[in-house]
């Protein structure tokens, strides 16, 4: 697994240049990408993840080309967003049902047994009848996580996962990526430089929407 990313460019209709050229290679493994409030990180997940389109460059995942085979890269990602929100009245195993009819597991028992599992892993199994609405900051970020992983990503995107989560809530969600298994890419998209140090083993700093470091968390402490 690798994403290339080349010379990428985004400007809003606003008139805010959000990404002015960025060229990242992330591997297989955890990836952070850290950067303050307003750098573009979202605005580069979102481009990833195929919802919305670039100005120029190019990004390749594999082989694939992101920009425009977006239903080929679809199938292939786990995608949790910055403003992850929840349908409030609607359980947890239903709602993982929903998601993974539409991800394509059309027989009932086999997503029976997919959402039952991945539930457990992210230690909702106990809570999955209740409605989404009832669910603690921690257990819809974990809600969050377990939507992202079904049906086995290779590429997994989650933007800002630990905002407005307690140390140990945190804890927990870190424990729960690092669990995400071989030949997977996940990008850890944050503003918290201890979330990158504690899970990430390659990272970047963008900032203004510009690369500003591509490296190890260890050298880019030397930086400072
Ligand atoms: P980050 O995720 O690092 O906080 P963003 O990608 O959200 O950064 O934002 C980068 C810049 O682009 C900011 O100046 C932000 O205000 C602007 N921006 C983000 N999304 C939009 C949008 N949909 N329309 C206009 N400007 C936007
Ligand atoms: P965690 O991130 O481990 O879930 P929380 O603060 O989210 O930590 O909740 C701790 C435990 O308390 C949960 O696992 C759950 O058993 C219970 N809990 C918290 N809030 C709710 C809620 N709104 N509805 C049901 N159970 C809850």
């Amino acid at each position: 697994m690798q994403l290339q990313i080349h010379d990428l460019t985004k400007t809003y209709p606003n008139g805010v240049q959000a990404l002015k050229g960025i060229s990242l290679t992330i591997n297989q493994g955890m990836f952070g990408l850290l950067g303050p409030n307003g750098a573009g990180k979202s605005s580069l997940m979102r481009t990833i993840a195929t919802l919305q389109d670039a100005d120029s460059g190019s990004i390749t995942l594999d082989g694939i080309d992101v920009l425009k085979d977006k239903e080929a890269v679809r199938r292939m990602l786990g995608y949790l967003p910055q403003d992850f929100g929840v349908y409030p009245k609607i359980s947890a195993e239903q709602m993982l049902d929903h998601i993974a009819a539409l991800k394509g597991i059309s027989n009932k028992s086999e997503r029976k047994e997919v959402v039952a599992s991945l539930l457990d892993k992210v230690n909702l199994g106990s809570h999955k009848k209740k409605n989404l609405g009832t669910y603690s900051g921690g257990m819809k970020q974990r809600f969050g996580i377990a939507q992202a992983l079904l049906g086995q990503p290779k590429l997994i995107i989650v933007d800002e996962p630990t905002a407005g989560l307690d140390p140990a809530e945190r804890n927990r969600f870190y424990n729960l990526l690092s669990q995400i298994g071989e030949n997977t890419i996940v990008i850890l998209s944050t503003h918290i430089v201890e979330d990158v140090r504690t899970l990430c083993s390659d990272m970047a700093i963008i900032c203004q929407g510009g690369l500003m470091y591509q490296g190890t968390p260890d050298d880019a402490l030397n930086l400072v």
